[in-house]
């Protein structure tokens, strides 16, 4: 029998700042974890350097349905908040590009290591390797039925997370527990994701990556764009431009949608520059093919999608003409993939949608359809862009959990 008054369920971002934060107010807290070790995520976050937080923290980078519940958690706990709460646990931060802050260490282990030192100094009984199968509420106690046999509590936290990345710990779990006990649930999709395409000509500049910008069009329509890198891989696209752009591309292929991107290859020139600098190039009587003499400007592995692409009827330099050259430019400027999939949970970094919050206290994260049950982190419905915005909500969900 534990004789904990708290028990959280997963030790990621959210559970591990809740349990510290609630050990501090002097509470008994018991902490389950399905996997062998805590804070499988924060390890391999950032390139393992973990992209812990931002700096320019803004309502419009969070995601839901509920933008009040939103603005109401996040209200008061500004990026200083954060940082207040990892300095007293002797880790220093500091800043990268776009708003971007790191440990000072540049290592996500010693995140990992130093929030566990502090669970446990403040008395947090940290138990791995235990799966939670049910939870139950019976009268004023909460059963909760694990692989390490039955635990009981008063104060029930669910930080389990979301379906992303199962091969982590990512599961459908805390939907579960939360459904069961009569909470709603916001369908999930796939987020911060790489995407796929039928395409045969992606495999051949497979590797490639290039500044651009991708233009999302969801049947025929234009939705969105983001900067950044563009990746070429065997399956279709992924990069930094894609990962961003991936929400939106998420959502609309579970309506069915016929998704294509249009990328811009050479964003820094416009349709004109690079149409001045291609007709500047061409020199009369030269033999030179197309091929070689477009890899003065443009990635070899993509130079035949491009001249297949455009329809570019003409063999050799001296063959260009005004015409053929903006039919170049225009595929390099407008170079188009159909999108049939994402790389699903599996390759995504978060879920959008989880637990209805128009059922959750904004104020203390209590859920208003049970008592004392608690709910912090990606298991709700609430996600972020890139950049320390999903880290942020959990670190944030912690630190305001109450006694
Ligand atoms: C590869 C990758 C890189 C990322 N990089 C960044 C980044 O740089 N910056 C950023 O802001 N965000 C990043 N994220 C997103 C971020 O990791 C999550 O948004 C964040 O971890 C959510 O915190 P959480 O505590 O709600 O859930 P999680 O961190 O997922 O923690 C939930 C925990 O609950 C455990 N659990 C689940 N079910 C059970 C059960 N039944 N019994 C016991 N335990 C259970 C899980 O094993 C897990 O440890 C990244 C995600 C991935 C996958």
């Amino acid at each position: 029998m534990n004789n904990e008054n708290w028990i959280i369920i997963g030790a990621g971002a959210a559970g591990l700042c809740a349990a510290i934060t609630l050990g501090r107010a002097g509470e008994k807290v018991l902490l389950l974890e399905q996997n062998s070790k805590i804070g499988k995520k924060i390890l391999v976050s950032g390139n393992g350097k973990c992209n812990i937080g931002n700096r320019y923290i803004n309502l419009n980078r969070f995601h839901g349905q509920n933008f009040a519940f939103m603005k109401e958690v996040l209200e008061g706990y500004p990026f200083e908040s954060v940082e207040k709460f990892f300095t007293s646990i002797g880790l220093e931060l500091v800043e990268g590009k776009e708003g971007k802050m790191f440990p000072m260490s540049m290592q996500a282990s010693s995140v990992v290591e130093l929030l566990e030192y502090e669970a446990k100094k403040v008395g947090v009984n940290i138990l791995c390797d235990c799966t939670v199968n049910a939870v139950d509420k019976e009268g004023k106690y909460f059963t909760v039925m694990t692989t390490k046999g039955n635990k009981t509590c008063e104060k029930l936290l669910l930080s389990c997370g979301s379906p992303a990345a199962p091969q982590l710990g990512g599961s459908n779990s805390g939907y579960a527990f939360a459904t069961n006990m009569g909470h709603s649930l916001i369908p999930r999709y796939p987020s911060l994701v790489q995407l796929c395409s039928e395409e045969t000509w992606v495999k051949r500049c497979a590797g490639v990556k290039v500044p651009g910008i991708a233009s999302l069009y969801a049947n025929g329509e234009y939705i969105s764009e983001k900067k950044g890198d563009l990746l070429f891989t065997n399956y279709g696209i992924s990069g930094l431009a894609i990962l961003d752009l991936s929400r939106e591309v998420s959502t609309r292929l579970a309506n069915f949608d016929y998704c294509e991107l249009s990328l811009d290859l050479m964003p820094e020139l416009s349709k004109e520059k690079l149409t001045n600098l291609l007709l500047g190039r061409v020199q009369k009587e030269s033999e030179k093919p197309i091929g070689l003499w477009l890899q003065g400007i443009i990635h070899k592995k993509l130079i035949d999608i491009i001249i297949e692409q455009s329809r570019c009827k003409v063999r050799v330099e001296e063959q260009l003409n005004r015409k053929e050259i903006n039919k170049l430019v225009h595929t390099i400027k407008n170079l188009k993939l159909s999108i049939c999939d994402s790389k699903g949970f599996k390759g995504a970094e978060v879920a959008t949608g989880g637990i209805d919050t128009t059922e959750v206290n904004a104020d203390t994260l209590e859920s208003k359809i049970v008592p004392n049950l608690f709910l912090a982190g990606e298991i709700l419905d609430v996600d972020g862009d890139r950049g320390g915005f999903n880290f942020h909500f959990a670190w944030v969900c912690g630190l305001r959990l109450k006694s």
